[in-house]
């Protein structure tokens, strides 16, 4: 599937004209109007994982997509990002979805393997989403989460070509060889996915 971003070749070709028709000085400010383009979800905000905590990757032309893994992460959304962030902690994934208003983080790339699913061969082939929350605190999994999270998936799968049913959209318990609950019983996975094939 085509991705939706701009072609690393356009960007080449943007910067290279901006380099010729700006003074050097001037060369940081285009980068940082650059930036908002990292995130493969319009609207997320980005805030990388170390780079100790994923794999760099081309996906998917080196691996197909064929999964997204739900989590839900057992801690807030801010302590999500900051483990994320910690070098020493050996975990990601593609996104943090926030429980008060659905907010969406983006920490790795969608074209980078994550490490979220506790499976070398599903991180290859998966996106991975963590929810704010815990699996026995039913609270934190409200509309907003839901309808965002799904929006997301949603677009993950059209990017993809990602069937949008249960064999393709999964909890990290159902990952082979996964010793993890999440999202737990009290994820709506009917309602999940009834947001998704409506998104
Ligand atoms: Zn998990």
């Amino acid at each position: 599937m085509d991705r939706t971003t701009p072609s690393p070749s356009r960007r080449g070709l943007l910067v290279g004209a901006a380099l010729t028709a700006v003074p050097s000085a001037l060369f940081a400010g285009t980068r940082a109007v650059a930036r908002p383009q990292a995130v493969d979800h319009p609207g997320a905000a980005w805030h990388p994982a170390s780079r100790a905590n994923y794999t760099p990757s081309n996906r998917p032309r080196a691996h197909p997509l064929h999964y997204v893994v739900i989590h839900v992460a057992q801690t807030t959304y801010a302590g999500t990002l900051s483990v994320f962030r910690d070098p020493g902690k050996k975990v990601s994934a593609h996104y943090v979805v926030r429980a008060s208003d659905g907010h969406v983080a983006q920490c790795v790339r969608e074209t980078d393997i994550a490490w979220h699913a506790g499976n070398w061969d599903y991180n290859t082939r998966s996106i991975g989403i963590e929810h704010e929350g815990w699996v026995d605190r039913p609270r934190y999994f409200t509309d907003a989460m839901y309808e965002q999270s799904a929006r997301l998936t949603a677009a993950i799968c059209a990017r993809y070509g990602i069937p949008r049913n249960r064999a393709h959209i999964i909890g990290h318990h159902e990952v082979p060889g996964s010793d993890h609950t999440d999202p737990g019983r009290h994820w709506d996975w009917k309602r999940y996915l009834r947001l998704v094939k409506s998104a």
